[in-house]
């Protein structure tokens, strides 16, 4: 077998998408109150919850959420 352009780009694409420690949308927001929690109390959420922090990166609707929380939790106080 022979390796070309389109083939290894189609290769690269896929360990792009399909890490291994990926989280979805369902397990980030299971844990987004708490990674919430932590950002507002100081806390390095990011370190702690990278999978979390990975997810917020990438995802749209998940960081909407994350930032809709935070809004919410600092109403709060
Ligand atoms: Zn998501």
């Amino acid at each position: 077998m022979t390796l070309d352009l389109d083939t290894l780009k189609q290769m690269v694409r896929e360990i792009g998408t399909t890490r291994l420690d990926e989280i979805g949308c369902d397990e980030c927001f299971e844990q987004l109150d708490r990674f919430v929690e932590m950002t507002l109390a100081g806390k390095n959420a990011a370190e702690a919850m990278p999978l979390v922090q990975d997810h917020l990166e990438r995802c749209d609707d998940c960081r909407e959420e994350f930032e809709a929380l935070m809004v919410a939790l600092r109403a709060l106080e």
